[in-house]
């Protein structure tokens, strides 16, 4: 695809935390090209670089600097919208610029559990994008990504599900600061501390990996009957959700069975060769320190999860750590591959 033909997107809540990921991941897209950025009415009618607090490492990118930051009305210059927005707002606007016509990728958690929206990880259930069918929203759609610890869940699961069964989950999180907003406008006393709370985050960990395992059955999804328990805590780390994860199997299987298939996992989004896809999804490591946040977050560009740390577990079977990058993997960038994979089936 030439610059000429990429597809106009554009970013609702641009200016917050997942919002400027966006920016930032889609400046050298070579199949979306950002012409709109919306937030709220306190940042719109500013140009973007005056109404962010852009505290990414690299630039504000030269051609959406200068844009205007719109209100989040469904009369803007594209045809996808991605969604970074406050989840107090996200309902109702998502729901407007769907009805509208616009395809709607969102991180909010509003529509993830709506009977017809996908809850959509391109490496685990493409399928369930056959929802999108029965959705009453004429032209447009919704389609949602699972919160920023689900998917770095759900991605180390979905092999052993696939070649052992999973009974039992237990998984406690160590979450980033980034998770909670733009860190330039934290709300929390974070320096020195561990905050052990994060609101309606155990709840989701619980149960979106249900339907993302589901199975697609007349156009519905028939939930995973997996059991999870989750426990979440913030801290002091600027990007990168780590978990410690107890898992019980419904078979007897080694330890070095466990690696094997998560070294050899692949799926869509790698045969399709996405332009986001991290060549391989798991990156496993011997190693007994790894994975950590500062050294592991950004392989294969924050796209891929780290996991480590492999073990007996004296009351589940195994355990293990992973890592993945919350505002990429677990935000944008995963909802840009959703993106590549609506692409590339032609349904963008
Ligand atoms: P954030 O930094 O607080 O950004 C929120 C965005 O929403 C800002 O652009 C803000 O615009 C906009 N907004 C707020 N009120 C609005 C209104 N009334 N009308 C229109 N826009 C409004 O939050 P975030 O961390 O980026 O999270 C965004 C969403 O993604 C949330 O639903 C969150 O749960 C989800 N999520 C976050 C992460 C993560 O790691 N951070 C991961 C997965 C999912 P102004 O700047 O103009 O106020």
């Amino acid at each position: 695809m030439n610059a000429k033909n990429k597809i106009p997107v554009g970013i609702l809540g641009a200016t917050g935390s997942v919002g400027q990921k966006f920016v930032q991941l889609l400046a050298d897209h070579p199949w979306f090209e950002i012409t709109e950025v919306a937030a709220s009415g306190y940042s719109a009618g500013k140009k973007y670089k005056d109404a962010c607090q852009w505290y990414l490492e690299s630039a504000i990118p030269k051609n959406v600097a200068g844009l205007e930051v719109k209100k989040c009305k469904p009369n803007l210059n594209c045809e996808v919208v991605f969604s970074g927005l406050d989840s107090k707002v996200a309902g109702v606007i998502e729901s407007d610029f769907a009805k509208s016509g616009y395809k709607v990728i969102s991180n909010s958690r509003n529509h993830r559990m709506d009977d017809n929206v996908p809850l959509l990880v391109p490496e685990i259930n493409p399928e369930h994008i056959e929802l999108i069918k029965f959705q009453e929203y004429g032209n447009g759609f919704i389609v949602t990504n699972p919160n920023c610890s689900t998917i770095g869940l759900v991605l180390a699961l979905k092999p052993l599900i696939d070649n052992f069964g999973v009974e039992k989950v237990n998984v406690v999180t160590m979450q980033a600061i980034s998770g909670a907003g733009n860190p330039n406008k934290l709300k929390i006393d974070i320096d020195d501390n561990v905050i052990p709370f994060i609101e309606g985050e155990e709840d989701k960990l619980q149960t979106e990996p249900q339907k993302i395992f589901g199975e697609l059955s007349s156009g519905k999804i028939i939930f995973n009957e997996i059991q999870i328990d989750a426990q979440c805590n913030r801290v002091n780390v600027t990007d990168g959700h780590l978990e410690n994860v107890q898992v019980k199997l419904k078979k007897f299987v080694n330890i070095d069975q466990i690696i094997e298939v998560w070294h050899e996992f692949t799926a869509e989004p790698q045969h399709l060769r996405l332009p986001s896809a991290p060549n391989h999804p798991i990156h496993f490591f011997i190693k007994n320190d790894f994975p950590q946040p500062i050294f592991h977050r950004l392989i294969e560009n924050g796209m891929a999860v780290s996991i480590g740390r492999l073990r007996k577990d004296e009351i589940f079977d195994y355990k293990f750590v992973l890592l993945s990058h919350n505002t990429v993997r677990g935000a944008a960038g995963g909802a840009i591959l959703c993106a590549e994979l609506l692409r590339a089936k032609g349904i963008i």
